[in-house]
C-alpha cells in the first residue's frame, strides 16, 4: 500500500542555480538548458505548494492515486480513500509541516505560474515567468509588500532571501524588462515593515554584530 512515509514535495530551489541565471543573463549569455532547470524546478515546487495548500485547507490529494479526500483538520481523522488506501491527517501534516510549502495569500501567483510556463516559448518568456514569480510577494499593507514568494520558492530564511534578491546581477545586457522588475520590488520593499525593522535594526547593531550578520547563510 502506498504509505504517507512515500509522499516527497519538490525542494525549494537552490540560490546558486538562480544567482549563476542571472549573473550569465546580465551578460547577455542564454542558457536555455539553466533557464529550463531553474523553471522546471519552480514549476513542480509551484505544484508542491498547490496540492499541499489544498490539503491544508480541507482536501488532500491520496499519496497513491491522488484522489481527493476531503477532511476537517482534525489530526486524528483517518483519510480513507476508495483506492484502501488510509492514514491519519495528522501523518499526512508532518509529510510538509515547516517545509514553507503552504501558498498563503501568494497562492494565486503559484497557480497563475503552472498556467504561464508551459506556454512560455522563448527564453524571454521563459526569464520573465522566473523574474515575476521571484519577485512577488504576498500581501500588501502600509504600502509594502507582505512576506517576499520567493520563501516559498527559494532556500534560505526570508533575511538572507531579501539579501539574496537584492545582490543578483543586472546589467545592460539583461532581458528587457527585468530591471524594471527589480525597480517596482526595490520601491515596494522600502515600505515594508519587515524592510523598516530590519533597517533599524542594523542602526543599532555594533559593527562586529553586523559583519556576523552578513556572513550568516
Ligand atoms: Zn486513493
Amino acid at each position: 500500500m502506498a504509505s504517507v512515509d512515500e509522499i516527497k514535495w519538490a525542494r525549494r530551489v537552490r540560490q546558486d542555480k538562480i544567482r549563476r541565471l542571472y549573473t550569465l543573463d546580465a551578460k547577455g549569455i542564454v542558457d536555455e538548458e539553466l533557464i529550463d532547470e531553474v523553471g522546471y524546478a519552480m514549476l513542480a515546487r509551484c505544484e508542491a505548494i498547490r496540492k499541499v495548500t489544498r490539503a491544508h485547507f480541507g482536501r488532500a490529494a491520496c499519496p497513491r492515486c491522488e484522489s481527493i479526500i476531503e477532511h476537517n483538520g482534525d489530526k486524528s481523522a483517518v483519510l480513507s480513500c476508495a483506492c484502501g488506501s488510509s492514514t491519519t491527517w495528522g501523518e499526512y501534516h508532518r509529510t510538509y509541516k515547516g517545509k514553507q510549502v503552504v501558498g498563503g495569500a501568494a497562492y494565486p501567483m503559484f497557480r497563475a505560474f503552472i498556467q504561464r510556463w508551459p506556454q512560455t516559448r522563448t527564453p524571454r518568456d521563459k526569464m520573465l515567468a522566473i523574474d515575476a514569480l521571484i519577485h512577488a510577494a504576498q500581501g500588501e499593507f502600509k504600502g509594502g509588500m507582505g512576506r517576499p514568494a520567493a520563501c516559498n520558492l527559494i532556500e534560505g530564511t526570508m533575511r538572507g532571501l531579501i539579501r539574496f534578491l537584492d545582490d543578483l546581477a543586472y546589467g545592460d545586457a539583461s532581458t528587457a524588462g527585468v530591471r524594471q522588475t527589480k525597480a517596482q520590488w526595490d520601491a515596494g520593499t522600502r515600505g515594508a515593515s519587515w524592510s523598516l525593522r530590519r533597517a533599524q535594526a542594523r542602526d543599532a547593531m555594533a559593527p562586529a554584530a553586523r559583519e556576523d550578520e552578513e556572513t550568516e547563510g
